[in-house]
């Protein structure tokens, strides 16, 4: 990793604008290339940043760019795609995106890229999933922002429930960023406390129900703003500086994102999930496999069968 930290990002839409602007302010690296398939709106971006330069506390160097422009960089950073159409389905929207993805990854390789590739195109598990595969690289080096959005909105409501900071919340939304997503319970902690010791020392305070709850306002909290304002973006282009973030500086956090799994739980492999994993310069260092229960590790199953499921179904319709 040079001095100059270099984020190339792929995709100028809501989510890529929303990373970019939030990178700004928070200073997050020292050149920041734009590349989109519409061009005029990616020099656009770059003048409105460029004149925002001014107030903020960076000297970035924020430009569009070409896939050469990848070789020397630290992390590229895609969430170009195209939208769901009325009545389509989802794999035909997965084979809409696969074929976005294969004019983006090859090109990116080509340039001599040997950094961190981060995903946020959805459905998050399988885009990240087509990148590994299409890149050829180790999989340590390609990572999903998988369900780091969700494990943030799910600390929210913890924090509220329990009048604690959100911050002394260590609890996690794993496995598919999507509908068989869930909470292990058993793994959740408000400070040193477990949440079930917390929840059987007050009993008339706190329940497992509302807690169930607001997992299951996490799960619908994209479709609420979806339906409220259109599209989600500020939310996840932050989840995305966050990782990026923990990457440039070989920070070696815990963030959920999505990754390959190696033979955990009972020996799953290939199959890309959500889930706590330490971060650094080189990557998904180390998979952090959770102590589930029974019950928990059969919803673990469920979000990988349907994540292979769909990955498949993708590779036998090419
Ligand atoms: P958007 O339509 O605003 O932007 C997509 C951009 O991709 C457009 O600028 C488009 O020109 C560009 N693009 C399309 N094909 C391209 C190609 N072949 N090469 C280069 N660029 C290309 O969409 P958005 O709201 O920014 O969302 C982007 C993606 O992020 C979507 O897949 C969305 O579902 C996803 N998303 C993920 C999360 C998450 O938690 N992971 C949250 C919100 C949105």
């Amino acid at each position: 990793m040079g001095v100059q930290k270099k984020v190339v990002l792929v995709g100028t839409g809501m989510v890529g604008m929303s990373f970019a602007y939030a990178a700004l302010n928070q200073n997050l690296c020292d050149e920041l290339v734009l590349i989109d398939i519409n061009e005029k709106r990616v020099e656009g971006e770059v003048m409105d940043l460029n004149h925002g330069l001014a107030f903020s506390h960076s000297s970035m160097k924020i430009y569009k760019g070409k896939y050469s422009d990848c070789g020397d960089a630290d992390v590229v950073l895609i969430c170009a795609g195209v939208n769901q159409k009325v009545g389509e389905s989802r794999l035909e929207l997965l084979k809409r995106n696969y074929s976005v993805f294969s004019s983006i990854v090859p090109e990116v390789v080509q340039s001599g890229f040997d950094g961190i590739f981060v995903v946020a195109t959805n459905p998050v598990d399988i885009m990240t999933r087509i990148t590994y595969e299409l890149s050829g690289f180790n999989a340590a080096k390609v990572i999903g922002t998988g369900t780091t959005l969700d494990t943030a909105r799910l600390r929210y409501l913890m924090g509220e429930y329990f009048e604690v900071d959100s911050k002394n919340i260590h609890a996690y939304v794993i496995g598919e960023h999507g509908d068989s997503e869930f909470v292990p319970w058993s793994q959740a902690l408000i400070a040193v406390k477990s949440v079930s010791k917390v929840l059987e020392d007050n009993p008339l305070a706190y329940d497992i129900e509302e807690l169930e709850k607001i997992a299951g306002e996490v799960k619908g909290a994209a479709q609420k703003i979806i339906e409220a304002k259109g599209a989600t973006y500020y939310g996840i282009g932050m989840a995305m500086v966050r990782v990026v973030r923990a990457i440039l500086n070989n920070e070696n956090s815990v963030l959920t994102v999505s990754v390959r799994l190696r033979g955990e739980y009972g020996g799953k492999k290939d199959v890309f999930i959500g889930n706590p994993c330490i971060i650094n310069n080189g990557g998904a260092k180390r998979i952090l496999e959770l102590d589930l229960t029974d019950d928990e590790l059969e919803k673990l199953d469920n979000c990988c069968s349907i994540l292979n499921e769909n990955f498949h179904n993708l590779m036998e319709n090419q």
